[in-house]
């Protein structure tokens, strides 16, 4: 959806701070077998996985590979949208209106902005309903009836229209003045702006959909603090967030920056899970903070954002030589030509798709296997990894995990787990060879 690609550089580093992990191929390929013969890695995963029930995982498959469509989909459409806009001089016609409203540039960005963002979201709107709303109650993941989920969707319009109408200001401030190197210092300015977004997130933004409490539970706040503890962190409080509010699925997160950091789960988590998989999943999620993920992600975002806008610089006067005249538009510093720049960046964007992917899914490997060393619950994980199976399709073959996951599939997240718990059956408190049958808490 064009919306949602205009904010795709800001949504692809807050995405980072999610929960996610992925195993490289090649790591999985050749790994040599475990050295303990008395455990079998390879039964174990397959007995984790034989507790899916079938139609369980037919219907995860269907849902996860139903999304790839909707990438191709929301591509589609917001292709179609910058092609109408441009074609049928709207956003000229957007743009001079602006002009009339006010003489300064910065102004008229904002004011060309506001009618962008309200346009496109009222013509993809039967896509958003949809894609977030009807889909998500047909796949059981979703909690909230229409009312509160159109709440919601108004004030993720909100803070689109505040933060991607600075973002925007922003950046063709940085055009207009460096016409020539205007993007490397625009991916600056863009980086600047996610440390900012991420800065104010835990603080301004989050609150807004759901509410943040101190665990209280002093069964699992303890042995939470004190894993943080162990790893380093100072932490003396741990936030629980009301995602049942919204969905059915487990989660945790880190968000924040420079102060601002906080690993939260969610209630769903609380409620469905088993001390070892709480245990598993917060030291998961200290591994991003310990591992510096975060600032790392930053960097391959200022790098990946800079390559993108070079293209762009390129491509964007490649098509207005073309059809600038056609459509109206000036020059590069020109708003009108801004549908061009998104559509332009979201091809960017989908043909790097499997890189982005595998840097996320990297991280989110390391995060695993810090997770699994810190917490020492490889049964956790798989039980886990089998909860977060409910919405990511557990086997997938490994061209589909490298261009799609940004987590590591199930099937590889227990095989890792499993691969772990074989080397260190010694050290381990209580040993079952097979995972339990009984049912999870
Ligand atoms: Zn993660």
């Amino acid at each position: 959806m064009i919306k949602k690609t205009c904010v795709m550089g800001i949504l692809l580093g807050l995405c980072l701070l999610g929960v996610t992990p992925l195993l490289s191929l090649a790591q999985s390929e050749s790994t040599p077998p475990p050295s303990s013969t008395r455990f079998d890695t390879e039964a174990a995963t397959e007995a984790y996985l034989a507790k899916m029930p079938a139609d369980k995982q037919a219907q995860s498959n269907a849902y996860f590979e139903g999304g790839y469509w909707l990438q191709l989909w929301d591509f589609l459409i917001g292709a179609c949208i910058a092609i109408l806009l441009l074609a049928g001089k709207l956003s000229a016609r957007m743009r001079n209106l602006a002009e009339r409203m006010t003489r300064r540039k910065p102004l008229q960005t904002i004011i060309y902005w506001t009618q962008y963002m309200i346009i496109t979201s009222l013509i993809t709107f039967p896509m958003t309903v949809y894609e977030g709303f009807f889909r998500e109650h047909k796949y059981g993941l979703a909690t909230q009836t229409f009312g509160p989920w159109l709440g919601d969707q108004g004030k993720g319009l909100l803070i689109g229209l505040i933060m991607g109408g600075i973002l925007t200001t922003l950046i063709y401030g940085v055009i207009r003045k460096l016409p020539r190197t205007w993007w490397l210092w625009g991916a600056v300015v863009m980086m600047a702006f996610l440390v900012f977004s991420l800065l104010i997130s835990p603080i301004f933004i989050d609150p807004l959909f759901n509410k943040y409490t101190s665990l209280t539970d002093q069964k699992i706040r303890g042995p939470i603090l004190s894993l943080a503890r162990a790893n380093g962190i100072e932490a003396n409080d741990v936030k629980v967030f009301d995602a049942s509010r919204q969905t059915t699925r487990v989660s945790a997160n880190v968000s924040g920056f420079l102060g601002t950091e906080r690993i939260a789960l969610n209630d769903n988590l609380l409620r469905r899970c088993t001390l070892p998989e709480i245990e598993t999943v917060m030291a998961h999620e200290m591994g991003h903070y310990v591992l510096h993920h975060i600032y790392k992600m930053l960097l391959f975002f200022l790098v990946i954002v800079a390559i993108g806008f070079a293209f762009l610089r390129w491509s964007f006067n490649f098509c207005t030589r073309k059809w600038g005249e056609k459509w109206g538009i000036r020059d590069i510093g020109d708003v009108a030509g801004f549908p061009l720049m998104i559509l332009l960046f979201s091809i960017f964007f989908s043909v790097m798709t499997p890189i982005n992917n595998t840097l996320i899914r990297v991280q989110e490997v390391e995060a695993d296997l810090f997770g699994l060393n810190a917490a020492r619950q490889p049964d956790g994980e798989a039980e886990v990894a089998l909860k977060l199976g409910e919405y990511r399709k557990m086997s997938p073959g490994p061209v589909e995990e490298f261009i799609f996951y940004d987590h590591p599939s199930g099937r590889n997240r227990i095989l890792m787990a499993m691969r772990w718990k074989a080397e260190n059956l010694a050290t381990l408190p209580t040993v079952a060879v097979a995972p339990s049958t009984a049912p999870v808490r």
